[in-house]
């Protein structure tokens, strides 16, 4: 059995470990928490306490931690190629990947490249969106349009489409210039439209009137759009219609300028379904693709387009057509293997039909729970994913005081309880894994609602 020397490790951590997404004086008079194994929906920490990850290791882990499945192909991949560069080579395991995804997918997304993150894929997307109009000529199209709230990654790229002011305001000198179209944030709609999940009240989605203005007026200059389907992931799972998706394939089509979906988050099945885009019934032009690649265990990203992108760039080489795109580890095997592991896993074992019941008692109990607290402004959920606004008054919707830093207490408490409650602004989340039980699910939200009631 393996030990370790807690002291040991925290001291190195402290004086040499610089963390994503986290303002490190926070942890000045307290430790960050030390895991050292997982299995299924529990971490375990160096003192034997387990923990709920109930946000599937940010939104990557989808079969459960140490899957047996995902574990013996890579043991298996190690015997064989480790890795290889991926220009002018190719290898079975890549090849694998694509045949098992190419079932999941309208047969219209034909080509994919492959990159290491969420954020490359974007970035890959990005270029090759403008690349295609540079290389039919028409090079006043460079511009994209995105949402406000909206998320696509952190790489510059990817921060210029990105709409979280409290992440992205300070780069603006560094980016380039994008269209922000007003983001379907449904509990705060201006236009109080009120769309609810069920769809009891389906609104006239108003809120794709500025998406439509700039695209009638600038559709000349712009290459794409690119939004998360269905749901703005770290803007504060904004959870919008499937009705919306579909408004915004006709209005992509009718001005020529492509669609990209960032399926980084809400792909292999979190939102119920495969991919999000399914239950919109549209195709789009583009999609990225990473995070839940894996099973959630090792990065791993792709960036699949139509035959019609993918022309644009097969010329002779003198023409100048290249894709100057590529990442060191693409395609690496060993991401490859457990990628292909996992896509039978969802061919052979169909874990959105086994769990379909968790997933629908997850949203009632959700409903059950949080309906009458005077704390929680909206509830929203789709698929494996739920979550909670808190507000300070329930009929202005008024938010708490950011000086309480309410949402960081609840996710200090969280930790002591349990269960993983990492919050995005006011917004108390679970993004739980597809594996799931109704008996987890009852355990996940108990622990949760005495973390909140503890501070709140
Ligand atoms: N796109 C979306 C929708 C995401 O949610 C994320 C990460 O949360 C990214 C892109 C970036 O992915 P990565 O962190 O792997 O770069």
């Amino acid at each position: 059995m393996k030990t370790w020397d807690k002291k040991k490790i925290l001291e190195i951590d402290r004086n040499h470990i610089w963390h994503p997404y986290t303002q490190m004086k926070d942890y000045e008079n307290r430790d960050p928490m030390v895991i050292v194994s997982a299995r299924g929906l529990k971490l375990k920490t160096i003192d034997g306490q387990e923990i709920y990850d109930s946000i599937s290791s940010w939104w990557t882990n989808v079969h459960g931690h140490l899957h047996p499945a995902l574990n013996q192909a890579i043991i298996e991949q190690l015997n064989l190629l480790d890795h290889i560069n991926f220009s002018g080579y190719t290898h079975p395991y890549a090849v694998e990947v694509v045949e098992r995804l190419k079932d999941f997918l309208p047969p219209e997304l034909s080509r994919f490249f492959f990159s290491d993150n969420g954020s490359t894929a974007v970035e890959v997307a990005l270029k090759m969106a403008f690349q295609f109009w540079q290389n039919k000529g028409q090079k006043e199209k460079t511009r994209f349009v995105c949402l406000e709230n909206a998320y696509h990654g952190d790489t510059l790229g990817a921060v210029s489409v990105g709409g979280v002011d409290l992440f992205f305001e300070l780069y603006k000198p560094l980016l380039f210039k994008s269209f922000k179209a007003p983001s379907p944030y449904c509990y705060r709609c201006p236009e109080k439209e009120g769309f609810t999940l069920d769809a009891s009240h389906q609104c006239s989605l108003k809120c794709l009137k500025g998406m439509e203005e700039i695209l009638k007026e600038h559709h000349g200059e712009i290459c794409a759009v690119i939004v998360e389907p269905l749901m703005q992931g770290a803007g504060g799972i904004l959870i919008y219609p499937a009705a919306y998706l579909k408004k915004l394939r006709e209005i992509t089509r009718r001005y020529k300028v492509f669609l990209i979906f960032d399926e980084v988050a809400t792909g292999f099945g979190r939102t119920g379904t495969m991919f999000a885009f399914e239950q919109a019934e549209v195709v789009p032009d583009i999609i990225c693709l990473a995070k839940g690649l894996t099973g959630g265990y090792l990065p791993m990203a792709l960036t699949i387009t139509t035959e019609e992108i993918y022309q644009a760039f097969y010329a002779d080489y003198l023409e100048g057509k290249t894709f100057y795109h590529g990442h060191t580890y693409t395609a690496n095997p060993i991401c490859c293997a457990v990628a292909a592991a996992n896509l039978k896993l969802f061919a052979e074992e169909n874990p959105l039909v086994k769990t379909r019941e968790a997933r629908e008692y997850f949203h009632q109990l959700l409903l059950k729970t949080f309906a009458d607290k005077p704390y929680v402004g909206d509830i929203r959920y789709l698929g494996y994913v739920g979550a909670i606004e808190l507000v300070k008054d329930k009929q202005t919707k008024e938010p708490f005081p950011e000086e309480l830093r309410v949402s960081f207490q609840i996710y200090m408490k969280s930790l002591e309880k349990g269960v993983v409650l990492r919050p995005l602004g006011d917004v108390i989340y679970w993004f739980l894994p597809l594996c799931v039980t109704k008996y987890e699910v009852e355990e996940i939200l108990n622990l949760s609602v005495e973390a909140i009631e503890e501070v709140l």
